[in-house]
């Protein structure tokens, strides 16, 4: 049983009394020596500190809907934080959310956005909360395996071992299915291995719940491309249900010309060469491309100025990149938001992430022309400024000198994926208004066009956020649990 002061919060005083403070990072110059993660991890008591300033809000904004997507129950585990029952803290928070070592990393926490306190720009640190709680119960050995005890008979198949696909195996096999996930990889663990580089989550968090979960009796099969070593149709065949969870991995065609000169990639080969690489892995990858792409000693141009372009600019920099630009099509955002016009949504307000802060050359309102070279090598991207609704700016046409050049502007769906090529018509594709593509099933019952196929995750809803992928997937579990079942009890 928790304890609960009586007024039912951490410290009823604390959010008046103590400062909010963040984890620090390690200085840009030690930290772009590695790949490790930098954040230098609070101490116990002040992370106690810091969960004691939660108000305990009557609506806890944190909680949902603008807040957290997976309803993390945020004002019951900050007080259990407080009064040191960590035990309990890791059970609440798991009630919610598989993997809290992977959202308390690499979360961007609308949660602390939505937070009360974010209205005077001190939110609550939710994140760090989030991650301590994870890691101390690791340390205390209170994750272990907890395989279900009554098996159903029932057998699926997943296909994509992605957060989605390993929340939704995790939720599948605890309610007693023999659950197999089938990943075209050499490691479970979808863009959170391949894609989110290790300064920001290292690889052994996934291998410890990939570890948890084959003891609750998950099969992973790696190196198994679906649609070409194994046909859709057989897995129907041998299952109850197949989930499928590919993510959203299709580069958006940028329609720059001059992107045949050497030296000119799209974001996810170069991310996913460099995570091979740390992982001690051949860099030859399924479906990119495997000449080695490296930017020491260069000058770097990245296209885009979301997170796969950060993951680039940072990537680059632990490379041993000269120069590295990235260019933002986007105005810059006010420094500061319209706090009471927003709140508690997500702001659009100037964020310099801290790949950004080691030291890269941000250009916004910048459109990309053309990239430029000689003898079919890059040696430059010819750019220009562009007004408010992104028309370029006659006369402002400039060249920045480039030895290598990243796209990454987003993605366009699982277009390419072998599923898709193996399924064809049967399985039923919507498009998004930019071009993209989805596969069709709703975010109730999950289902697809195809008897006994699911789908969730990025695949389903388009490339988007770790924590959304890990919602969807203990939400596709649950309806397949019912569907199969009749009754269900894991949560939504
Ligand atoms: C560079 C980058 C950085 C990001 N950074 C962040 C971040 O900091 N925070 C955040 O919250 N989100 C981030 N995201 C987004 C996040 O990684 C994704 O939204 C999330 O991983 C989606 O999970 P998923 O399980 O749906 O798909 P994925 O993680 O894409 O996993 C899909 C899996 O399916 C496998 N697969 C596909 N087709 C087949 C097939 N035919 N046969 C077998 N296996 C198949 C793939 O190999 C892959 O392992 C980032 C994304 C990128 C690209
Ligand atoms: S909104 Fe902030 S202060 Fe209020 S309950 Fe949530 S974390 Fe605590």
């Amino acid at each position: 049983m928790r304890h609960r002061d009586e007024h039912g919060m951490g410290k009823v005083t604390g959010f008046m009394e103590i400062d909010r403070q963040l984890a620090k990072y390690q200085p840009a110059s030690d930290r772009i020596r590695h790949f490790r993660e930098f954040t230098i991890p609070m101490s116990e008591p002040e992370v106690q500190k810091q969960a004691a300033r939660c108000m305990d809000c009557g609506i806890p904004y944190c909680h949902g809907p603008t807040g957290c997507p997976v309803h993390n129950q945020i004002p019951d585990w900050n007080d259990l934080v407080y009064n040191g029952n960590w035990d309990e803290a890791i059970r609440n928070l798991h009630s919610t959310n598989n993997f809290p070592e992977f959202t308390g990393r690499i979360c961007p926490a609308p949660c602390e956005e939505a937070c009360t306190l974010n209205l005077e720009d001190a939110p609550v640190t939710i994140k760090t909360v989030e991650q301590a709680i994870a890691d101390k119960a690791y340390e205390m050995g209170y994750i272990v395996p907890q395989p279900a005890v009554t098996k159903t008979g029932k057998k699926i198949a997943i296909i994509g071992s992605g957060p989605a696909g390993m929340a939704a195996a995790q939720q599948l096999a605890r309610a007693g299915h023999e659950v197999h996930v089938f990943e075209r990889e050499s490691k479970p663990g979808g863009l959170l291995r391949y894609g989110i580089p290790d300064f920001k989550m290292e690889k052994n968090f996934i291998d410890r719940r990939v570890d948890q979960m084959r003891g609750e009796g998950v099969t992973f099969h790696c190196g198994v491309n679906v649609g070409v070593d194994k046909s859709v149709d057989s897995l129907i065949e041998e299952h109850d249900a197949v989930l499928y969870c590919g993510g959203s991995e299709t580069p958006r065609d940028a329609g720059i010309p001059g992107v045949a000169f050497h030296g000119v990639h799209d974001a996810m080969p170069y991310l996913v060469q460099q995570n091979r690489r740390v992982g001690r892995e051949n860099i030859d990858s399924v479906g990119w491309p495997s000449d080695p792409i490296l930017a020491g000693g260069k000058h770097i141009v990245v296209v885009g100025g979301g997170d796969t372009a950060s993951d680039c600019v940072g990537t680059a920099f632990r490379q041993g990149a000269v120069k590295v630009t990235q260019l933002d099509i986007r105005p810059q955002p006010p420094e500061k938001e319209d706090k009471l016009a927003v709140w508690p949504f997500w702001a659009t307000k100037m964020r310099t992430s801290s790949s950004q802060a080691e030291g890269a050359v941000r250009e916004f309102q910048v459109a990309t022309l053309e990239f430029v070279g000689e003898d079919g090598v890059l040696t430059g991207v010819k750019c220009c400024q562009v007004d408010e609704r992104r028309k370029p700016i006659a006369g402002t046409e400039f060249v920045i000198k480039a030895d290598l050049a990243f796209i990454a502007i987003g993605f366009s769906g699982p277009g390419t994926d072998s599923v898709l090529k193996d399924m064809g018509d049967k399985l039923a594709i919507g498009k998004d208004k930019r071009g993209g593509s989805f596969v069709t099933a709703n975010d109730k019952d999950y289902r697809t066009s195809v008897d006994k196929v699911w789908a969730a995750g990025d695949v389903r809803r388009g490339q988007s956020l770790v924590v959304w992928a890990i919602r969807e997937g203990r939400q596709a579990a649950r309806a397949i649990d019912e569907a199969l079942m009749g009754s269900t009890v894991l949560p939504r």
